[in-house]
């Protein structure tokens, strides 16, 4: 499948001339000191663009603090007047589209509650029909892709051609080390379907906390993801919200500055020979792969009718706990991480199970 937006590329609307992209500032403008004192040490690093701030935050619960509101938007214009910077805010309903438009911010964002909304998504895409603004969409905040899809659509149906995904993890109900999962396969598969659409990292809303931020980041720089979205506040440690994972502008620029950077494709034939040669080695791996599994589905098929005429049964576990054991420690030997060993293994087995199931259960074809 392939996805068909309309859209400008990236550097034909966001010409920085910086790499990568950042986008950074506080999660929610706070006070007029605050936002306008972090735009300016934003600023002096020499590394971002645009500043973001949340004038209208979405909370989980009511009684938290909700954003400062419109009055935010004059912080903003005074923060842009001052430093240069472009300006970004969430925008959540059609109120704060024309809010945001009137007070000159340039560019837009839709939150990961909001896209998972397509009642609130079609509100915002309504109210930008006939603008000509730059707009992210977040992704949303369960990990369904055409959700992401869904908005990114809907925006662009109503004439948004400065148009890009926001990648800020997932929800999931295990704990891990991540506030959101990154589940980095629905951003590649994103921009599989959607090769032109810039996508951008949000490695502040995938952490959680500030210290994970430098691996996720260069993660996303590896990905060829084009640029960043990055909490920062002039005091992290008494941010009024999302203080854990604000980092101060220094720390910000530290973060930039440690990347390696890598680029999408090389100029250099000597490298280019290399890498051809590589992938032809792959692609016979990969023929010899699926020989082989095609191979392995014939024999699981002669087992299901030799299974099927002795009467037993599909699922033998000790069998199964026996390949799992025998497969995990060969894999590590070789140097293959256990958990993807085991997703492999379980692909595999539920394959067999499923060409078994066809043929025990095959109704006798009746002759005529
Ligand atoms: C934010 O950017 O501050 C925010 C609320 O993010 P998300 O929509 O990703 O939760
Ligand atoms: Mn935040």
């Amino acid at each position: 499948m392939k996805l068909n937006l309309d859209i400008e590329p990236l550097s034909s609307w966001l010409a920085t001339g910086k790499e990568p992209l950042v986008i950074a500032g506080p999660c929610s403008a706070e006070t007029e000191e605050q936002l306008v004192a972090t735009a300016h040490l934003l600023a002096a690093t020499g590394k971002i663009s645009v500043l973001r701030a949340g004038i209208w935050k979405p909370r989980t619960r009511p009684g938290e603090f909700e954003g400062i509101g419109s009055i935010g938007l004059e912080w903003l214009k005074r923060a842009k007047e001052e430093t240069g910077l472009l300006t970004a805010t969430e925008v959540a309903t059609a109120k704060h589209v024309e809010e945001a438009l009137a007070a000159g911010v340039d560019i837009l964002w839709v939150g990961a509650r909001s896209t998972a909304n397509p009642f609130t998504v079609q509100e915002i895409a309504d109210a930008l029909k006939g603008i000509d603004v730059p707009v992210f969409v977040k992704n949303p905040v369960n990990p369904d892709l055409s959700l992401w899809i869904g908005a990114l659509e809907r925006i662009n149906r109503a004439g948004i051609k400065k148009l890009g995904a926001i990648h800020r993890g997932f929800s999931s109900y295990e704990k891990t080390a991540f506030r959101n999962e990154p589940m980095w396969d629905l951003a590649i598969q994103l921009k599989t379907i959607a090769p032109e659409l810039p996508i951008i990292n949000d490695p502040s809303h995938i952490c959680g906390t500030r210290e994970l931020i430098p691996y996720v980041a260069q993660k996303a720089v590896d990905l060829d993801m084009q640029g960043f979205i990055i909490e920062a506040h002039i005091d992290p440690s008494v941010a009024w919200t999302d203080a854990k994972q604000q980092v101060t502008p220094a720390a910000l620029a530290e973060i930039i500055n440690n990347l390696s950077l890598r680029k999408a494709e090389s100029n250099d034939p000597a490298f280019e020979d290399k890498l051809a040669e590589l992938r032809k080695e792959i692609d016979a791996l990969d023929v010899q792969l699926i020989k082989n599994v095609a191979d392995r589905m014939k024999i699981s098929e002669k087992i299901g009718e030799y299974k099927r005429d002795n009467k037993v049964t599909i699922l033998q576990v000790n069998r199964w706990e026996e390949i799992i054991e025998q497969r995990s420690k060969l894999a590590k030997a070789l140097n293959l991480d256990e958990e993807f060993t085991v997703k492999l293994l379980e692909l595999i087995h539920g394959e067999s199970i499923r060409k078994q199931n066809l043929i025990m259960n095959a109704k006798p074809s009746v002759e005529a």
